[in-house]
């Protein structure tokens, strides 16, 4: 059988660990089965290599960017093979553009366009275990690109996509999906089974143990993922269609962001095409904008706020600071200090009384909400951001999602 495996930058941060992975990759191998891996970087790798770029240049290229992050993962699968060698298993690894994963030219947060898989099923051919340097691919002007923090596991999809298998498996340091991140929820519960629509509102609503564009991947082309741990062999969490009819609105899980900044912009001209003016040139920019509220209007004016990342907000305050002048806003406020928590559940939004439980419960914990958004499966609230850890685990004790609730 093919196997398309991803681990992880944990599950490969010691020479031990990538001797450990490719020990039971030998064992599979010798038991017959075709093997694809593809690789994170090694622990903080990615980190590290982002604080060497910041210590030449207060604003490196993303060409230059790309080009230096992408050799993180081209360390551990050089390592991954060399490791599975030493074990007498024929290894060969592979960059992402050697393995033909060709994106768009948008550095630092490319999309994969096409996966032309011809080499690697030639290096299968010869019995080789394919080692693919996950988190990049190779535009059409031939530049190396990033596929966006966490990417590996969009590899992994496209991979398992283009190499037609029926499931592919995320190796990480959790043993699957739970209820919230269960290194700040004690009594979280590991999930079965989750409906790719609520993992994938999950990921985006900030639950980074999947890459959200690689549950968007997944979800289109119907493959199957399972979340499992490295470290433990136990069942993980698949990630799939559920076709069973589900109990109507519960709450599967509670996510939550820090890296968020709230922009504000006051007295805005309250008027068509302003709100054009303001979001096209962020937008422009690559800067993706969440949660926007805008005041009731007075006397023709009216107040904006939005969400954007964290890491874009000195990039966005300086578009701000001439769209400011240009439409002739009071003042850009900007508010690094919040976060978000969300409920995640289908059908939760449309059911009455969640979204009054929730702000209860948050209301009761003393926690003020400063913005709510809801989408068909979702409501999340912008919070202070000291209080994110306390609102997901009085939300999640509230809607009683714990091991022992
Ligand atoms: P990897 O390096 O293997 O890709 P990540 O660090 O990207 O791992 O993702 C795994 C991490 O995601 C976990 O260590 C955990 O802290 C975090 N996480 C956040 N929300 C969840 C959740 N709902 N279920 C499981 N893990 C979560
Ligand atoms: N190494 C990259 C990152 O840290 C990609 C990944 O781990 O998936 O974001
Ligand atoms: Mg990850």
């Amino acid at each position: 059988m093919l196997l398309v495996h991803k681990y992880g930058g944990t599950s490969v941060g010691t020479p031990e660990r990538i001797k450990n992975v490719a020990g039971k990759l030998a064992r599979l191998k010798r038991e017959g089965n075709d093997l694809v891996i593809v690789v994170s970087a090694m622990g903080d790798t990615t980190d590290e290599l982002i604080e060497l770029a910041k210590s030449i240049s207060s604003s490196p290229s993303r060409r230059e960017l790309d080009a230096l992050m992408s050799t993180g993962e081209q360390i551990s699968g050089a390592l991954m093979a060399m490791a599975l060698e030493d074990f007498g298993i024929p290894a060969i690894s592979l960059t992402g553009w050697q393995a033909g994963i060709y994106t768009d030219e948008n550095a630092g947060r490319a999309r994969i366009k096409s996966v032309d898989a011809t080499r690697i099923k030639e290096e299968l051919k010869k019995g080789k275990v394919i080692v693919v340097a996950g988190f990049q691919g190779i535009c059409d002007q031939n530049d190396i690109t990033t596929l966006g923090r966490g990417g590996s596991d969009t590899t992994a999809v496209a991979l398992g996509i283009a190499l037609g298998v029926e499931k592919i498996e995320i190796f990480t340091d959790v043993k699957g999906v739970y209820t919230a991140d269960p290194r700040l929820v004690k009594n979280a519960r590991k999930l079965d089974v989750i409906s790719y629509d609520e993992m994938l509102e999950l990921a985006s609503q900030g639950a980074r143990v999947m890459h959200t564009r690689a549950v968007e991947l997944g979800w289109i082309y119907k493959m199957k993922i399972e979340v499992k741990s490295s470290f433990e062999d136990c069942p993980g969490t698949i990630i799939q269609e559920v076709s069973e009819m589900e109990p109507v609105s519960r709450v599967r899980g509670i996510a939550h962001k820090k890296d968020i900044a709230k922009i504000t912009l006051k007295r805005v001209l309250d008027r068509p095409g302003v709100a054009h003016r303001i979001f096209k040139p962020l937008g422009d920019a690559g800067i993706n904008v969440d949660d926007i509220i805008q005041n009731v209007s007075e006397f023709g004016y009216t107040d904006i706020s939005f969400t954007i990342p964290i890491d874009d907000t000195d990039k966005a305050l300086q578009i701000l600071e001439k769209v400011k002048e240009e439409l002739d806003i009071k003042e850009v406020l900007c508010n690094p200090a919040v976060g978000k928590v969300s409920i995640v559940g289908v059908g939760i939004q449309s059911t009455p009384g969640i979204a009054a439980k929730m702000f209860g419960l948050l209301g009761e914990a003393g926690i003020n909400i400063d913005m709510i958004s809801t989408s068909e499966i979702k409501i999340g609230c912008i919070i202070n951001e000291e209080d994110v850890e306390r609102a997901i685990k009085v939300l999640h004790d509230g809607f009683g999602l714990g091991e022992n609730s």
